[in-house]
């Protein structure tokens, strides 16, 4: 764990380093309210949690206005909390969860920008959709009028130095390209969110608009 003064440095460290035009998000998943305030103080605008109960508990506490994104694996029974709650879903993986989206949105009388989460082809890991499977998932969004579609979230492979991510990364940035090109109603695709702590360099070397950063941040998870 590092201290809450390490954090705020960390923050303005990254923040420097990146292109202006990739948007620094930090996983506060696990992180206590004080260490994702260090982030804030840091200069950080953009926060992702993956779970809604958690989140929930943060976001309620804490004593800033930021922008939060739902990054994990989303089940139905809380997309109406993580429509409240959230910005941002980046974590839409199949049909049935986008509709339970949009009726929760209708309900609200509130419209929620999503990523599609793609499984771009790294072995162990489950989530998100096959590339495949993108572009019928995207049409499905475009006539859903609660949900706008923002673009493209990918995780690629979960182990393993950042350079073996790198194709993963390339098949998502060709994904995206084809997405902003069918140009779908009910949409503004300009977010490609991959790149983690271990490969963001990589991820932004192959045009990542968002990178999403915990463990060089915050330090290790417990
Ligand atoms: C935890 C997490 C991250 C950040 O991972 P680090 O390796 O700690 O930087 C990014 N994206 C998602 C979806 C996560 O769950």
């Amino acid at each position: 764990m590092e201290s809450l003064d390490k954090i705020k440095r960390n923050a303005e460290y990254l923040l420097k380093t990146l292109p202006s035009h990739v948007t620094l998000l930090a996983a506060a998943k696990t992180r206590t309210v004080e260490e994702v305030q260090a982030a804030f103080a840091g200069g950080i605008r953009y926060f992702g949690h993956n779970y809604v109960q958690e989140a929930q508990a943060m976001i309620t506490a804490a004593n800033f206005k930021a922008t939060w994104h739902m990054i994990g694996h989303l089940q139905r029974n809380k997309a109406g909390s993580a429509v409240e709650l959230f910005d941002m879903i980046e974590s839409l993986d199949s049909i049935r969860l986008a509709n339970e989206l949009e009726k929760r949105c209708a309900e609200l009388g509130k419209t929620i920008e999503v990523l599609i989460e793609v499984n771009s082809g790294a072995e162990d890991n489950k989530t998100g959709v096959i590339p495949q499977e993108v572009g019928p998932l995207a049409e499905a969004v475009s006539d859903l009028p609660h949900l706008q579609l923002a673009g493209l979230m990918t995780m690629g492979p979960l182990s393993g130095e950042a350079e073996l991510a790198r194709p993963y990364f390339r098949k998502t940035r060709e994904l995206f390209e084809q997405l902003r090109k069918a140009n779908l109603p009910n949409g503004d695709v300009r977010v490609l969110s991959m790149g983690m702590s271990g490969s963001y360099r990589v991820a932004v070397e192959e045009g990542a608009t968002m990178v999403r950063i915990g463990t060089l941040l915050f330090g290790q998870r417990g």
